[in-house]
């Protein structure tokens, strides 16, 4: 029998298969008390319906990044000024749960927040969300998929009626024109980009256009790139949709018969004729007009986006006006066609069908519905009205609880928001001000373990069996293959001992993580994302299953949402927006005169808690450095490697220049991976700001202004 043991990478949202097969010295497999091990060996799955077989360099290394700084035991200390000592599991419930109770006494439920993370398994999601918003009555749980993608679940509720990618990743060999936006899929989703680029190589008649302010890799192979000015995002979509409705290219039959709004959109598109976008958005006017040819005349049309879209303060309009392109041409509910919002995370999915957001319950309910709310109680056997009927803390809205003394608990699990936050330096003042943190996570030391209390060490990909759902809704089975190191817990473990341990013995029943999962498929009954055919041994049986799955459904793989044309508001009906571009919340002015831009590099994940332990991928990427435009370097007489300080309105850093034409004039660019622990003040969110879009609270992370100082000059 083979010892190979078939899971899913852990890190980015396509969600690659792999397989992981036990190192060659037998006998030193890991011990708990020793990380030092030989590396287990990691290939792509070919048998994966999502990668076939492919994985990029952070699938192919991950088994490195499980045996160096791993937070073995708890650790605690009564303030941040004193060293933590190592404490009992014992010991550090102990502390929590006195905690939560104290805090329940001076705040109320409210004064309790959990911070959690797209690296959650299903499962993790799950029992939080049943402590916090069942045990504890409070819907102050946020993940870092607010920073990610919060705003393509709002644009799709909000056109469609319901959350949920409606595309499978086996369109993209039967599409005729991919338009990208807001993604550098190349670097940030690179095997999707790799089905895409081969089968764009393939086929003379597929084209693809990039929308980037940056000319990056995925631009580079695109037929045409519109380098738009950032920020104008929405005048570049308004603008194809003027220039198709002029040409008579819409599907009236799919609009009358599928649509609402319709009159309301022309009335805005009517505001953006061809000559007005481009010069707005700096491309040419032939590159506009080619686009919407393009998109006029192809067969099927997919689009994608990423963070370039949903980290602004319009993110939910810009992710509403993608899907009105595919609506007014009706692009939507058949092969090679629609509009697929690429996730960040390996289980940001999972999160949204868990309820892991502030605003949402498990099964795509909405905390604001009194009869979702009331199925959901009953279904945790809960009195009613215990979950609290509005939406909970945001991320950034913890971070200001902290500020105004509303937070009294702060638990922060596998994320690192002091590197990943908008304004570091508000963001460190308000961790600091924390009456009580615990951090959970695999990892020590890292930059947000500086302020907590608590530490509690988490196992994770390998160490723990859960699930996780990709970007095309289908759902892996990760099996525990290796011991964790120390004493680690999975997350799930931990939220359900602090649950019993806080009087809630009944509704933390589960004894494995397979219970957890066979409680939440059965509250999927009847949703969108209803997944009651599936466990965890149907999943070891059949392998990656895409929702729905309902009881006896027979299909697998390669389904699509809204194949009916029937969309999920209560007429039936997706739901063209309207709205008018209002541009970046901070542009640019004469005292900061540059647009700063920020992003991924091909290996570094996240805030580098795990790649930045990888030495292939640090050798890959081993500084932080700043992009500028050779005319606006020539200007400020800054030459190529030379220092450069950085300032917003909220911080200073200093990185190396690297003087690129692939980025616009008036814009420059810094990574967003790098943390104090890896490069002290090269923190691209030192600069970034809190403005947020209204409907999916998702911060602009993407776009602020600074000014650019050679350091030689100060
Ligand atoms: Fe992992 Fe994403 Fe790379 Fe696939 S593309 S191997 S999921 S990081």
């Amino acid at each position: 029998m083979s010892d190979t043991t078939k899971t899913l990478c852990p890190y980015c949202g396509v969600g690659c298969g792999l397989e992981a097969s036990p190192p060659a010295q037998p006998g030193k497999s890991i011990n708990r008390d020793s990380i030092g091990t030989p590396i287990w060996k990691v290939m792509g799955d070919k048998a994966h319906p999502s990668s076939q077989g492919m994985v990029c360099v952070k699938g192919a290394t991950i088994s490195e990044s499980l045996y160096k700084d791993r937070l073995m035991y708890p650790m605690v200390r009564d303030n941040l000024d004193q060293p933590f000592k190592r404490a009992t599991w014992e010991e550090a419930y102990t502390r929590i749960v006195d905690r939560i109770e104290t805090v329940l006494d001076t705040h109320g439920a409210e004064g309790i927040c959990m911070y959690g993370s797209g690296q959650f398994q299903t499962e993790d999601y799950y029992a939080a969300q049943k402590l916090l918003k069942g045990c504890l009555g409070t819907n102050n749980f946020d993940a870092n998929s607010r920073l990610c993608m919060s705003s393509a679940v709002s644009g799709y509720i909000q056109s469609f009626g319901a959350d949920g990618p409606p595309c499978c990743y086996d369109d993209i060999e039967k599409t005729d024109f991919a338009f990208l936006i807001g993604t550098n899929t190349a670097e940030c989703h690179p095997i999707i980009f790799n089905r895409l680029r081969k089968h764009h190589k393939k086929h003379d008649r597929v084209k693809m256009v990039v929308v980037d302010p940056r000319r990056t890799a995925t631009a580079e192979a695109a037929d045409i790139h519109l380098a738009i000015t950032p920020g104008t995002d929405i005048d570049l979509l308004n603008g194809i949709a003027y220039l198709l409705l002029r040409a008579g290219k819409i599907d009236q039959q799919f609009i009358e018969s599928c649509t609402s709004n319709f009159p309301a959109f022309t009335e805005v598109v009517q505001h953006y004729p061809p000559e007005i976008v481009a010069s707005k958005c700096g491309i040419s006017q032939a590159d506009l007009e080619q686009t919407a040819k393009w998109w006029s005349t192809s067969q099927n049309i997919l689009s994608f986006w990423s963070m370039g879209v949903n980290q602004s303060s319009e993110g939910t309009a810009k992710v509403r006006h993608i899907i009105n392109l595919h609506l007014m041409t009706g692009q939507i509910g058949r092969p090679g066609a629609g509009p697929f919002s690429l996730t960040g995370q390996p289980n940001a999915m999972g999160g949204r069908e868990a309820g892991g957001l502030a605003h949402i319950l498990p099964g795509y309910r909405l905390v604001k519905n009194p009869a979702q709310r009331a199925e959901i109680e009953k279904l945790w056997n809960l009195p009613e009205g215990r979950i609290a009927p509005t939406s909970g803390k945001t991320a950034w809205e913890m971070i200001t609880g902290l500020e105004t003394g509303s937070v009294g608990l702060l638990w922060i699990a596998a994320t690192n928001p002091a590197v990943s936050m908008p304004d570091l330096e508000r963001t460190k003042a308000a961790l600091l001000r924390s009456p009580f943190t615990i951090h959970q996570d695999a990892y020590y030391p890292t930059e947000t373990a500086k302020y907590a209390h608590v530490l509690l060490p988490a196992s994770q990909w390998s160490e723990k069996t859960g699930v996780m759902t990709n970007s095309e809704r289908t759902i892996t089975l990760c099996p525990a293959f290796r011991m964790p190191p120390g004493e680690a817990k999975a997350d799930w473990e931990i939220f359900a001992e602090v649950g019993r341990r806080l009087g809630f013995k009944e509704q933390f029943w589960f004894q494995t993580s397979a219970d957890v999962y066979a409680e939440f498929t059965k509250l999927s009954a009847g949703r969108p994302c209803d997944v009651t055919g599936l466990s965890h041994q149907f999943l070891k049986d059949n392998g990656p299953t895409q929702w729905p799955h309902p009881t006896g459904c027979k299909t697998q793989y390669g389904k699509r949402l809204y194949t009916d044309l029937q969309f999920n508001h209560p007429d039936k009906r997706a739901k063209f927006a309207a709205c008018h571009s209002k541009g970046l919340a901070e542009p640019p002015d004469p005292d900061y005169p540059f647009v700063l831009t920020t992003g991924r590099l091909y290996g570094h994940w996240h805030t580098m808690s795990r790649t930045g332990r990888i030495p292939k991928i640090q050798q890959m990427h081993p500084d932080p450095f700043i992009e500028i435009h050779p005319r606006d370097a020539a200007r400020l007489q800054i030459e190529n490697g030379e220092m450069v300080e950085i300032r917003s309105r909220r911080g200073t850093g200093r990185f190396p220049a690297l003087i690129t034409a692939a980025i616009n004039r008036g814009t420059v660019f810094v990574p967003m991976h790098w943390g104090e622990l890896w490069a002290k003040d090269a923190e691209a969110n030192l600069f970034t700001h809190d403005a947020a879009c209204p409907d999916s609270l998702q911060p602009e992370l993407k776009a602020c202004a600074v000014q650019l100082v050679p350091v030689k000059s100060i």
